[in-house]
């Protein structure tokens, strides 16, 4: 697999500031840490669009602060909750529906897109914006996995530039800055916390509730990757992101767990060094990097003090009783399309698991069980074949677990 995406084109980014931005999910975890990163330098960024979900009350804070031209939600009902709550004399468009995102994505007086919606939700409109041309700042994982081949196509295409928000890949962005090319590297380092249920047996997974797996110890998350976090396919759809962010088979990326979350990652050269990147657990430190790069911001919250911090130990991950890792790996090495049934058998296990319908255990057998049954499409397939595959594994899905 060769390099494409991020590393070498984004190593000469140089977009002027201040920077166009269009935040994808803005009324999120990511969005609100981003919007935070943009408050502490609002001469470096002129927001032009913000787009939510369903939480019109905090798009519309978010949009009384920051005025952009363009907001968008997801259907009609919202966009008049929306409408209702600006401040007079304040009428951005408002553009309503799944398709607004891609407008949104590939609007022309944007340069910087923070694609930060949650799930596949974020694969069409993360494609658009490589479409587009766009500076991509990428913390959904999702559309990687999902699409990886055909959004390193409209990359090359269009010349766009993804930057790494997730903490992992942009901790290995930064460590892999001034290496001379593919022979220099040996290997990525991913590390993983762990989760909230590191250390357990089976008989306590099997029992634990929502609450206790929406409880991550490090990081402060939205809920389904905080239940990703706990079952470590987080870190599985993590493996398949840095596959193709950096172009290296499955056998080249590790995880290595690191309870403490101050190593977000580490990159292995030939001669064996590894350089690692360390900071407090705290999104904004990658998001302003994406959003800025390559200057580099002072943000004002608290700093890593290596003398006070606890010890920082690392273990190998337990694939056995956290097969999700495993799972993804295996899906990546099957076909391009594997990864879609993986993603989507998740979303829906995760939902039914938060919803109380099902057992944090049956989350792996569900997705393992969509891998059995998925056949591999055509690896010249589109978006649309992408996306059926995605909607028939979600049925079968929903079918299988009741
Ligand atoms: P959240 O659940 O906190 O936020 C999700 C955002 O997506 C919200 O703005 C939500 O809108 C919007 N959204 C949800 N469904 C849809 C949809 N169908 N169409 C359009 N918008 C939708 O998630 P996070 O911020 O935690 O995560 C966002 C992405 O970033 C994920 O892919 C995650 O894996 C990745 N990421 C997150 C990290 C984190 O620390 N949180 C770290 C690294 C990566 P609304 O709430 O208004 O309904």
């Amino acid at each position: 697999m060769k390099s494409y995406i991020s590393l070498w084109p984004a190593h000469a980014a140089q977009l002027p500031f201040p920077r166009s931005l269009a935040i994808l999910g803005s009324t999120g975890s990511i969005g609100v840490s981003a919007l935070d990163v943009v408050a502490q330098h609002p001469d470096l960024f002129r927001v032009a669009a913000l787009a939510g979900g369903r939480n019109a009350r905090r798009l519309a804070e978010q949009a009384a602060i920051f005025r952009p031209g363009v907001l968008a939600v997801l259907d009609e009902t919202v966009a008049r909750e929306l409408k209702g709550l600006l401040p007079a004399g304040y009428t951005p468009e408002i553009l309503i529906g799944p398709g607004a995102y891609e407008t949104v994505a590939a609007l022309p007086g944007v340069d910087l897109v923070l694609s930060a919606i949650v799930g596949a939700a974020g694969f069409l409109p993360t494609l658009a914006a490589a479409k587009a041309g766009k500076y991509i700042a990428l913390a959904n994982k999702e559309s990687l996995v999902l699409g990886g081949r055909l959004i390193r196509n409209a990359c090359r295409e269009s010349g766009a530039i993804i930057l790494p928000v997730d903490s992992e890949h942009n901790a290995l962005f930064q460590a892999l800055c001034g290496h001379n090319g593919d022979e220099d590297l040996a290997r990525l380092i991913l590390t993983a916390s762990g989760g909230p249920f590191r250390g357990k047996d089976a008989s306590f997974l099997a029992k634990v509730t929502p609450a206790q797996a929406l409880n991550h110890p490090n990081w402060s998350m939205g809920a389904k990757i905080s239940i990703d976090s706990a079952t470590l396919m987080n870190k599985g759809l993590e493996v398949i992101e840095a596959c193709h962010l950096y172009g290296l088979p499955v056998s080249r990326v590790d995880v290595l767990v690191h309870p403490q979350s101050i190593v977000h990652s580490l990159v292995e050269y030939v001669d064996g060094s590894q350089l690692a990147h360390l900071g407090v657990p705290d999104m904004r430190i990658p998001i302003a990097h994406s959003l800025c790069y390559p200057r580099r911001v002072a943000l004002n919250m608290p700093r890593l003090n290596l003398a006070s911090a606890s010890d920082l130990t690392f273990e190998a991950p337990d694939e056995t009783l956290f097969p999700c890792l495993g799972l993804a790996k295996a899906a990546f090495a099957a076909s391009h399309s594997h990864p879609v049934a993986l993603n989507a058998a998740n979303e829906v296990a995760v939902e039914l698991f938060l919803q109380g319908r099902i057992q944090f255990l049956d989350i792996p057998r569900l997705i393992e069980a969509a891998l059995t049954r998925h056949a591999a499409l055509p690896q010249d397939c589109g978006a649309a074949e992408l996306i059926n595959a995605d909607s028939d594994t979600r049925r079968e899905t929903l079918a299988a677990a009741n």
